[in-house]
């Protein structure tokens, strides 16, 4: 397999606390991987690891097939990344830290400044010192730097934070653009797992610094059972209809209103008539696939 980023057996510890305990990620060229996990599981020292600025207790890391020692600082010229907090040169803007950044990576394309202020949308506040910048506009310049040079990799932790709704959607659409157009392979990591959802083509999930599994999307969606989501005015009465007049004992009644039906042998329309025959009012009612949540508390066991 032609794998961009492999790490084997990866263990890191704090102060005899343990951050990373025996992680093997597998990350594929072109495609994009979603790390996700709560704070804490492990996924920032994981990036550092694959970045060389911490160092394993034990393992390794291979990128594009090349062991990462010490010194290795030739390959990471083809990765563009994020980690935790970015720092910035304050008092400059934010299109200078952009020319310095090309000028320490040895990269020279006069209009890609330009391109990629435009590109991130902090075209018309280029003049601003980076100390006037707030936090989603230091995300953005953030994310401008990372994929500055083009590289063939972008590492990316939690790199919609501190944005906006809107901003979200537009650097969604952008890591996927890259990724599409460009080939870029991406590696990103959140905790908020709808996130991972909507971008992720192979999603590893981690807790407790132990990677709990390792799947494509597809594959979750192929073996997620579908349910259907019935939410009704009177659902006492709702849930003796299905039980008594229908045969389902496989349901769930999630909150004063809303019922999850898991045995699909009645259709949807089938189960409105009959709730309608009875006088149960309808609120809502449709098929839903589960979710990467779902399947995470189904790992979680
Ligand atoms: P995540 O990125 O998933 O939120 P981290 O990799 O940041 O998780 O942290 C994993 C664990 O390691 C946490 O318990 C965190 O407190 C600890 N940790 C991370 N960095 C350090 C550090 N420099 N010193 C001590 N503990 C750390």
């Amino acid at each position: 397999m032609d794998y961009v980023i492999e790490t084997r057996n990866l263990v890191k510890s704090y102060k005899g606390k343990s951050a990373v305990d025996g992680v093997n990620i597998h990350v594929k060229k072109g495609e994009i991987y979603g790390f996700a996990g709560p704070n804490g599981a492990g996924k920032s020292t994981v990036m550092k690891m694959l970045l060389n600025l911490t160092q394993p207790d034990s393992g390794e890391v291979l990128l594009w097939d090349e062991k990462i020692e010490d010194g290795s600082f030739e390959c990471l010229k083809r990765i563009g990344s994020i980690i935790e907090n970015p720092y910035f040169y304050e008092k400059i803007t934010g299109r200078q830290n952009l020319e310095l950044h090309c000028e320490y990576m040895g990269f020279h394309n006069k209009g890609r400044v330009d391109e990629v202020l435009q590109t991130v949308g902090l075209h018309d506040i280029e003049g601003k010192a980076v100390s006037h910048y707030s936090m989603g506009m230091k995300q953005r310049l953030a994310i401008g730097r990372a994929i500055l040079t083009r590289p063939e990799l972008l590492i990316l932790d939690e790199p919609i934070n501190a944005l906006d709704p809107e901003g979200i959607r537009e650097m969604r659409a952008l890591f996927r653009r890259i990724n599409r157009e460009c080939g870029t392979t991406v590696l990103i990591s959140s905790h908020i797992l709808s996130e991972v959802e909507q971008i992720a083509d192979t999603v590893g999930i981690i807790q407790s610094g132990k990677l709990l599994k390792e799947i494509a999307m597809a594959d979750i969606h192929k073996y997620q059972t579908d349910y259907i989501e019935l939410e009704v005015e009177d659902i006492r009465r709702a849930g003796y209809l299905l039980e008594h007049d229908m045969g389902i004992s496989d349901f769930k009644v999630i909150s004063e209103s809303m019922i999850e039906i898991y045995d699909l042998t009645k259709a949807v329309k089938e189960i409105s008539a009959v709730l309608v025959r009875n006088d149960v009012g309808i609120i809502g009612i449709g098929k839903k696939q589960g979710s990467l949540e779902d399947y995470f508390f189904q790992v979680l066991g």
